[in-house]
């Protein structure tokens, strides 16, 4: 059974009683939120890992995707970015591999990785058939169901899968006129496909065998956002408002069939949107939890696209977002460096933070004890507070004062030193007459 079925039940799993003590709240909220699809547990079954969530009412989570390009094929350095992503606190990996051996990157990053594992299974078949036949539109039906079972079997947590992008959906798309078209890699091999073969999108057609494949290894369905707008112009369009629509009815049968879905979602969105996006997704998906994919709050920062997300990560989280994907500084211009990887990640994590304090998750108790370090000038404890404390002690470190238990940011004339000496030691009756 399902970790949803198992909850249908009333059946108390181990997974679920483990991520009831992670995130500190009650099993029953667990079991009866897994129950209502508001909470996912991606946790294949031919897997063993330690179990987390997504879903409301939980820390929002940040997922880091790694993965080679055509270009750039070095398995040893996917793994790194993927061991760097877990040091610096990534909760989910999604493996997106176009280059070298597919099926040989995904049994490692599965193999190494303690937490979930996400993928993108139409890449699989697309990339093999450019490779044998010169192009994506020569994609066979049966390939495409066999390349998820195979990955399903290998133990893939939560895979993307673009059900959603059907005769419809184009027919819609075509009639918006878009100003940056569609930026979807799955997307866009698949509506070449329906386009050129005049075909109605197989994974929306067969939507049914789908879930029964991810019945049988308790796989996430991350209902795939194919239409998000990849420009600030495109936002919230008819094009996605309809994929969306089409995603609502598809969580409905999956729910119907015992699998635990969860939806994609946008994308480049000013953050006056981002609330609306929210709303409609939690309206017309009943609920089910919410991947951010970014999102990407203005257009005009590559380099600093870490930066941009990390806002939208903010306002995402403190809106409802379950999930946030993770934006490198890479994003728009290269495959990311290990170093981006990390950038990427930690700028998420602060985003999600912030939202979180926003939204209630947690009350901002860290961030007291550090106002208490930082008030009492002890640098261990902050290093020891922070999102990342490698990077807090070598930045102190890298410029310490000479002669002072402040920092050289104010040196002598420290902020924090001056104040505490009148405000906690100073028997002053300045104050006596207020
Ligand atoms: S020197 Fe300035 S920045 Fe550094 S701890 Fe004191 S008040 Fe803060």
């Amino acid at each position: 059974m399902t970790q949803l079925e198992d909850a249908r039940n009333n059946i108390l799993t181990d997974e679920m009683k483990a991520v009831a003590r992670k995130e500190n709240v009650s099993e029953d909220f667990i079991l009866k939120s897994v129950a209502e699809g508001k909470i996912v547990i991606p946790s294949n079954k031919n897997r063993n890992i330690e179990a987390s969530a997504i879903g409301a009412g939980l820390r929002t989570k940040v997922n880091a995707t790694i993965g080679t390009s055509t270009d750039i094929i070095n398995f040893d350095e996917e793994e790194l970015k993927a061991q760097i992503a877990i040091d610096n606190g990534a909760d989910c990996l999604m493996e997106l591999s176009i280059g070298g051996d597919l099926d040989e990157i995904r049994r490692r990053i599965l193999k190494m990785s303690p937490l979930p594992v996400g993928s993108v299974p139409i890449y699989q078949v697309a990339i093999e058939t450019i490779r044998n036949e010169g192009s994506a539109i020569y994609m066979d039906e049966e390939t495409m169901f066999k390349t998820i079972e195979k990955q399903a079997k290998d133990g893939i947590d939560f895979m993307a899968i673009h059900c959603s992008v059907n005769i419809e959906t184009l027919a819609r798309l075509k009639r918006q006129g878009r100003k940056a078209g569609l930026v979807s890699r799955g997307g866009a091999f698949i509506s070449s496909w329906i386009v050129e073969n005049e075909r109605e999108n197989p994974l929306y057609k067969n939507y049914d065998y789908i879930l029964e494949i991810a019945k049988e290894h308790d796989v996430v369905m991350s209902l795939a956002n194919a239409m998000r707008a990849g420009a600030i112009a495109d936002s919230t369009d008819r094009a996605q408002v309809q994929e969306l629509i089409i995603l609502g009815e598809l969580v409905d049968k999956a729910r119907e069939a015992g699998v635990q879905t969860m939806i994609e979602g946008p994308g480049h969105i000013p953050l006056n949107e981002i609330p609306t996006n929210i709303m409609l997704e939690k309206k017309m998906c009943s609920n089910a939890p919410f991947y951010m994919l970014g999102p990407i709050v203005c257009d005009v920062a590559p380099g600093y696209d870490h930066i941009v997300s990390s806002i939208g990560a903010a306002a995402s989280a403190k809106a409802g977002a379950d999930f946030i994907c993770y934006v490198t500084p890479a994003e728009h211009l290269a495959l990311p460096s290990p170093q981006d990887v990390k950038d990427g990640v930690i700028a998420t994590r602060i985003g999600a933070y912030a939202g979180d304090m926003a939204k209630g998750v947690h009350n901002g108790e860290k961030d007291l004890q550090m106002a208490n370090a930082r008030k009492s000038l002890d640098w261990e404890a902050q290093y020891d507070l922070a999102i990342c404390p490698a990077d807090a002690r070598a930045k102190r470190e890298a410029r310490p004062p000479e002669d002072s238990d402040a920092c050289t940011m104010c040196g002598n004339f420290c902020a924090v030193k001056i104040v505490n000496e009148w405000l906690d030691e100073s028997e002053t009756n300045v104050f006596d007459a207020v």
